[in-house]
């Protein structure tokens, strides 16, 4: 499945709540980049840049990204979450999952109103290393500034500044409309001011809609 939505709409945090439910496995394509960036590549270099202007990557770029660990969980439940962001990316996914004789089974676009999704990034903490997200008001650390798992320390994204997060919102703005005109029909949209008021919404879409089609799978 894909998740779609604006920066900072709960993408990450919906598909954490997704994987302690059911066992589904994720790819999160600005974690990758991330990774990257703390190995000091020359993609990682590259990526810091765009990442500080709040630019997206080209298409080409973040598919040699995706498409190996698309093709790693081959026979598993995945969730992609920020890719694809424009319309062309969506046409390259459609290319590659046609070549490993795959399809998507669900394809949410979460719809949370700028001036929320403004407000919830300055409490945004993230521990770099493994991309846990917290928020200051909905979704806090057990331990203020410290990850659940590890005990350590909490950031704030560089790319999560007012600056940056501005152009972030307005390049979401201009893809998203043609991105989700190419999966129309297939589309399902999830509105709410928080990430537990869509949470119910999407859990449910999922047991009625996905549930089913991996039992019939398996069945076969
Ligand atoms: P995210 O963590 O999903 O907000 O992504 C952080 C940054 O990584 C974005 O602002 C882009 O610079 C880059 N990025 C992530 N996903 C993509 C993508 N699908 N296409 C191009 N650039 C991307």
């Amino acid at each position: 499945m894909i998740i779609l939505g604006a920066p900072g709409a709960g993408k990450g945090t919906q598909s954490d709540w997704l994987l302690n439910k059911w066992e589904i496995e994720t790819i999160v394509v600005g974690q990758l980049l991330r990774n990257e960036i703390v190995k000091g590549s020359k993609l990682g270099q590259f990526a810091e840049k765009k990442m500080k202007a709040g630019e997206l990557l080209a298409d080409d770029i973040v598919l040699d990204l995706v498409q190996p660990e698309v093709e790693k969980l081959k026979d598993k439940d995945w969730i992609l979450d920020g890719f694809p962001r424009k319309a062309s990316q969506a046409v390259l996914l459609d290319k590659l999952l046609a070549n490993d004789n795959e399809s998507l089974n669900f394809v949410a676009s979460l719809r949370v109103p700028d001036e929320v999704i403004l407000k919830r990034i300055e409490e945004r903490f993230i521990h770099l290393p493994s991309g846990r997200t917290y928020n200051l008001s909905f979704n806090p650390p057990k331990v203020a500034g410290k990850d659940d798992v590890t005990g350590e320390p909490l950031s704030q994204r560089p790319d999560d500044n007012a600056t940056t997060f501005a152009a972030r919102l307005k390049s979401f703005h201009e893809e998203n409309d043609p991105l989700l005109a190419h999966y129309e029909g297939a589309v399902m949209k999830f509105e709410g001011k928080s990430s537990k008021e869509i949470w119910p919404k999407l859990e449910k879409a999922i047991e009625d809609r996905v549930i089913p089609q991996l039992e019939e799978t398996v069945d076969l």
